[in-house]
């Protein structure tokens, strides 16, 4: 036991000084100019996401789940629609299609956590209104085959790709593809804020004008409301530091992914690892593992002082705000996710500690 470390499953404090002194400088310009909601800043993130992401239009609001919902009221989802998603996922994904009074509608994955375009097809009916697929894990779904099944009943495609900015298709960014893309900057994300914060993206001028209402209570000219709506807005500050996230994001997925690299290198012939498929460029929201003993594994990584996470423990039919009300056949989802674990993988992990605990995942195994 002599040898034994500590290694966090993710460290959100600021490590490098110039770093901070970036974040902090930033900060001080809105505190200066004083305009702390869509100040200047605000609509320079809104156009740099645009142009990162390859869309015409991105509307900064107050966080992920506040994008999926507005996302869904833009497209009039409501009372008596059916929208199809993913059991395995933040709950957040459901919630906003509860919020609009639609039914959520599953479809089972497939081994890379994502929704299964066979799958999809069987679910869909007269009543589906949109398409709601994740990109779990980092890990872009397979939007091809989604765009194609879509594209051919004229149903429209919200990506959440809250896990996912920056992950590509075809050199394509997560969340272009869909009708609007909608992502979380909250500080677990790879391209994160420093508290809560959020996007969406379209190439579509009529969405993008309708969620910049929708995310003021529903205002034209901050003034009549024309429908009911929450505020869903993004402050300066937070715009003003994501800017300087965006200028790294590149460098941290990087980062990220030669991190997944060194553990499937390290793991595979152990656990089930992340399998990046062709074509597609995985961001490593997080590394996650599947091991059939899965709760043993993650009790013998605590008692040697690694720290994991189950993300997330719940598929969306097991909550109690769903559970009965979310019909579905999800074996594979239902397998998984007594497997999944998500092990330390953040960009400060250093190469000690990923031997460590790669080391103690494969004597897990021998033991
Ligand atoms: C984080 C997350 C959200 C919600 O984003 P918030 O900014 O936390 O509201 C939605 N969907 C998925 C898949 C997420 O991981």
């Amino acid at each position: 036991m002599a040898n034994l470390m500590k290694v966090p499953l993710l460290d959100l404090s600021i490590k490098d000084p110039a770093l901070k002194e970036e974040l902090l400088a930033a900060v001080a310009r809105v505190l200066d100019h004083g305009r702390l909601i869509m100040g200047p800043e605000h609509d320079e993130f809104e156009s740099q996401v645009a142009a990162y992401c390859g869309t015409r239009h991105c509307v900064g609001v107050g966080s992920g789940s506040a994008a999926l919902y507005m996302a869904l009221r833009a497209l009039d989802i409501g009372p008596g629609d059916e929208v199809v998603t993913t059991p395995m996922t933040w709950v957040a994904t459901t919630n906003a299609i509860a919020l609009c009074g639609a039914t959520p509608v599953i479809a089972d994955i497939d081994d890379g956590f994502n929704i299964d375009p066979g799958r999809l097809e069987t679910v869909i009916t007269k009543n589906t209104k949109a398409i709601l697929p994740v990109h779990f894990t980092g890990h872009m779904c397979d939007i091809a085959n989604i765009m194609e099944i879509t594209d051919r009943r004229g149903i429209p495609v919200i990506e959440d790709a809250a896990q996912s900015f920056g992950a590509e298709f075809n050199a394509r960014k997560a969340g272009s593809f869909g009708k609007i893309g909608c992502f979380s900057m909250n500080p677990m994300k790879v391209f994160r804020g420093y508290g809560e914060a959020g996007a969406i993206v379209t190439d579509d001028a009529k969405i993008a004008e309708r969620v910049r209402s929708l995310r003021y209570n529903g205002t034209i000219n901050k003034e009549n409301c024309r429908e009911p709506s929450i505020n869903g807005r993004l402050d300066t500050i937070q715009a003003t530091m994501l800017l300087v996230s965006l200028s790294r994001v590149d460098t941290l997925i990087e980062k990220r992914r030669s991190i997944a690299d060194e553990y499937t290198r390290q793991l595979s012939d152990t656990v089930g690892c992340p399998v990046e498929k062709p074509g597609y460029l995985h961001s490593y929201y997080s590394y996650t593992i599947v091991s059939e003993y899965r709760d043993a594994l993650k009790q013998h990584l605590a008692d040697n002082g690694v720290e994991t996470k189950i993300q997330h423990p719940f598929l969306v039919t097991q909550h109690d705000a769903y559970r009965g009300r979310i019909k579905g056949n999800i074996p594979n989802a239902e397998r998984l996710v007594k497997q999944i674990l998500s092990i330390p993988s953040h960009e400060n992990l250093e190469q000690g500690e990923l031997d460590y605990v790669a080391e103690q995942i494969r004597n897990f195994q021998l033991g």
